[in-house]
């Protein structure tokens, strides 16, 4: 396994800001914050980033807050961040969104499909509302090559159009960047721990088995990609700026329609937040 090296992390972040130009003078940025490492760490590189190159942007963190079942240190963990790096920090619950959480965790799909959901649903409307230029996001590059070998077997090719460290805004969808593409999961941690950043490193909702069960398919695939990383240098990188070239030469996504409901963008009719929003009237 390679030592893990601070300043190189860093280095290789702050490239990949510069080099996509994920953040411009007058930009406002959007992140959301769950308490974990991964929007964490993106929140402090951005931050870290305006600071040091004294680029004349904003940045505003949010956290979307689930429910009562989420305990509250991860509301204490997010302000803790958000001191740190010196930002904004405003909270939203979606109880005030028409969801209601003891309802939705009582129905038949899948509750985390269901947080996904209404998760990303609320980010791009919220950032979008408060007057966002681009939303922020922590996904990482395992992520992406985990996502890009998921949606090759699954020949959901038009998807990968979206695996790139800046996806250009369409409609009332934001322009979302991602600082963390060429990191991973891992160096976050290694990263946050070495500066004594804090965030909320276990399963802290008390519905996660079924996530626990996603995790543990996950861990398999990063198992593979760092496998692989061992004989082959720079794999990962290799890897993610072919998938950069890739999703460079599919063909354009279509602009999202507005959902017939709410006006919010999605690929269908009527979006899967009110889909579940109807969903939780009828089993009442
Ligand atoms: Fe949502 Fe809890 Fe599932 Fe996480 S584990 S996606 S917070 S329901
Ligand atoms: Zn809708």
């Amino acid at each position: 396994m390679n030592e893990f090296n601070l300043e190189t992390y860093k280095k290789r972040i702050f490239k990949t800001i510069s080099k996509y130009k994920l953040v411009e003078p007058k930009d406002k940025i959007f992140i959301g914050l769950s308490g974990g490492k991964d929007s964490g760490c993106a929140l402090f590189f951005i931050s870290q980033y305006l600071k040091t190159y004294k680029v004349d942007a904003e940045i505003f963190a949010f956290h979307i807050k689930l429910g009562d079942f989420i305990p509250e240190k991860v509301i204490e963990t997010v302000k803790k961040q958000t001191e740190i790096c010196e930002i904004e920090l405003k909270i939203y619950d979606i109880k005030n969104y028409g969801i209601d959480y003891e309802k939705i965790s009582k129905l038949t799909r899948p509750l985390c499909s269901s947080c996904g959901t209404i998760k990303r649903y609320l980010m791009n409307k919220i950032s979008r509302e408060e007057g966002a230029t681009k939303l922020c996001t922590g996904h990482h590059g395992d992520d992406f090559i985990v996502f890009f070998m998921k949606n090759i077997i699954g020949k959901n090719i038009d998807w990968i159009t979206k695996f790139t460290p800046y996806l250009e805004g369409k409609g009332k969808q934001l322009t979302r960047i991602r600082p963390l593409f060429f990191g991973s999961g891992e160096e976050n941690k290694n990263f946050l721990n070495s500066i004594g950043f804090p965030y909320i490193s276990e399963d802290i909702c008390p519905h996660s088995l079924l996530k626990q069960k996603f995790d543990k398919r996950r861990e398999k695939w990063y198992r593979v990609i760092n496998q692989i990383s061992e004989w082959q240098p720079n794999f990962k990188i290799y890897f993610l700026e072919g998938i950069i070239e890739i999703a460079k030469n599919l063909k354009e996504q279509k602009e999202p329609f507005e959902c017939e409901v709410c006006g919010e963008p999605t690929n269908k009719r009527i979006c899967g937040f009110c889909k579940l929003i109807k969903t939780q009237k009828d089993a009442q």
